[in-house]
C-alpha cells in the first residue's frame, strides 16, 4: 500500500462533520446541535452541493465520518449521505469509518451501512460505569451500550473500535482498570484512550473554574502508564498516544492525516488539507449553508501552507505515533531545511531519556511519550 511517505500526490481522506446531537455532553467541545425541524434535510442538501462545489480531485482511499454523531441519520438519510460520497469519489474507499454513540445504535441503520460499504465502526463508549458516564454527562447508560456491542458484532464489520475517557471526575484509579478490561474483554479490533481535557466553553470547564471538579496530573500520568502496559500485555499494540490496535486494524485515516497528507472535509465545522492549504468550514449551519447556497464555499483560518510548516507538523504529529519519525526523510519529502536546533533539540532529548534513535528515526520513550505535548513545544520552537 502507497504511504504518505511514498506517494505522490499523497493519499487523499475524506471527512464528514455530522453536526447533530439529541444532548451535549458535559465535556464537548465539537460543533454540534439538536437538529430543529427541516435541518437534517437541510443538511443533506448542503452536502451534496458542496461535493459538487469542490469534488475530491482523485479517488480518496478513506472516508471518516465524525461529529456530532452521525447514528442520529435515520437510515434513508444515511444512504442518501454515502451515495453522495460514492457518487462524488467515483470508487469505494478501502477504509469506510462511521462513529457512533451507543443510544443512536439501531440494526436498521447498522444494516444500510453495511450494505453502503462502511468498513469500520468506532463506538463513543466512554465507560462502562454509570456513575462516571453521569460524570460526564454522556446521555446513554450502561446496558445501551451492551446492546449497541451486540448489534455491531452481529452486523459484520470488518473492523470495530471502542473510545474510552480516563480521569474523569471522582473516577478512581480501580473504575478505570475496570473500563479498560471490560473493553478488552469485548474484544474489539482497535481501542482508543483519552484522557479528559477540559476545554473552555463547557460545563465541566465550568465546573472546574468553580472548583467543584480538579485536574491531577500525577494521576493523569500513572493513569497513561497503566493503559499502556495492560493494552500492550493483552495484544494491543499502541501506535499513537491515544491509539492502540491488533495487527493490521491500525485507521489509515488518521495515519494519513498525522502523516500530513491530505484531507478534504464536508459539513459544517470540518477542516481540510488540500493542494497546500488548510482551512475550515464554518462551525454553524446556517452560515456553512449560506456559502453553499451563494455558490461559493466559505471557507475560515485559511492557512498556506509551506514547506517548513508541513515540516514542523509532521514532525510534531509523527512523533505522537510509535512508530517515530526520520526527520531527514520528511525535509527531502517537503523540500524544506532541517533547522541546526532541532538536531540540538534532538540530541538534548536523547540526553535525557525522552527520545532514542537520533539522528535517523526519532522515536519518544514512554517517558517522551507522557511529555509529548511540551516535546511538540519545543520542536515547533526550533523555526
Ligand atoms: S456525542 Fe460527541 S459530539 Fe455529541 S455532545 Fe457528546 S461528545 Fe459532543
Amino acid at each position: 500500500m502507497e504511504t504518505a511517505e511514498t506517494a505522490d500526490p499523497p493519499p487523499l481522506g475524506l471527512y464528514c462533520h455530522v453536526p447533530f446531537c439529541v444532548s451535549t455532553c458535559d465535556f464537548c467541545a465539537f460543533y454540534q446541535e439538536k437538529p430543529r425541524r427541516g435541518d437534517i434535510l437541510r443538511y443533506l442538501d448542503g452536502v451534496e452541493r458542496e461535493l459538487a462545489l469542490c469534488p475530491p480531485d482523485r479517488a480518496a482511499g478513506t472516508f471518516f465520518w465524525g461529529g456530532g454523531t452521525p447514528g442520529v441519520l435515520a437510515p434513508e438519510a444515511l444512504r442518501r449521505l454515502g451515495s453522495a460520497f460514492l457518487r462524488a469519489n467515483g470508487a469505494a474507499p478501502f477504509e469506510w469509518t462511521v462513529e457512533l454513540a451507543p443510544a443512536t445504535v439501531k440494526r436498521d441503520r447498522l444494516a444500510v451501512l453495511r450494505e453502503m460499504g462502511v468498513t469500520r465502526v468506532s463506538l463513543g463508549v466512554q465507560s462502562f460505569d454509570a456513575s462516571t458516564l453521569a460524570a460526564l454527562g454522556r446521555q446513554h447508560l450502561p446496558r445501551q451500550i451492551y446492546q449497541a456491542w451486540d448489534w455491531i458484532r452481529e452486523a459484520g464489520f470488518k473492523n470495530t473500535s471502542l473510545d474510552l475517557i480516563f480521569a474523569a471526575p471522582g473516577q478512581e484509579e480501580s473504575r478505570w482498570h475496570a473500563d479498560l478490561a471490560e473493553a478488552v474483554r469485548l474484544a474489539p479490533d482497535h481501542i482508543s484512550t483519552y484522557c479528559l481535557t477540559l476545554e473552555e466553553d463547557t460545563a465541566l470547564f465550568i465546573k472546574l473554574a468553580k472548583g467543584r471538579v480538579r485536574v491531577d496530573a500525577d494521576n493523569e500520568a500513572a493513569l497513561y502508564r497503566a493503559t499502556w502496559a495492560f493494552l500492550e500485555e493483552q495484544g494491543y499494540a499502541q501506535y499513537e498516544i491515544s491509539n492502540f490496535a491488533r495487527a493490521g486494524h491500525a485507521c489509515v485515516h488518521n495515519l494519513n492525516t498525522w502523516r500530513m497528507a491530505e484531507w478534504l472535509g464536508y459539513g459544517p465545522a470540518a477542516a481540510s488539507q488540500w493542494r497546500g492549504q488548510r482551512f475550515q468550514n464554518p462551525a454553524n449551519l446556517d452560515r456553512w449553508l449560506k456559502g453553499i447556497e451563494a455558490g461559493a464555499l466559505l471557507r475560515e483560518q485559511v492557512v498556506a501552507l509551506s514547506p517548513e510548516t508541513l515540516l514542523a507538523d509532521a514532525l510534531v504529529f509523527g512523533l505522537r505515533m510509535n512508530a517515530g519519525v526520520e526527520p531527514e526523510v520528511l525535509a527531502r519529502r517537503f523540500g524544506a531545511r532541517l533547522p541546526a536546533a532541532l538536531r540540538t533539540l534532538g540530541i538534548r532529548l536523547e540526553e535525557e531519556g525522552l527520545l532514542s534513535g537520533v539522528p535517523e528515526c526519532w522515536r519518544l520513550t514512554l517517558e517522551g511519550r507522557l511529555r509529548a505535548d511540551a516535546i511538540a513545544v519545543a520542536v515547533l520552537e526550533c523555526w
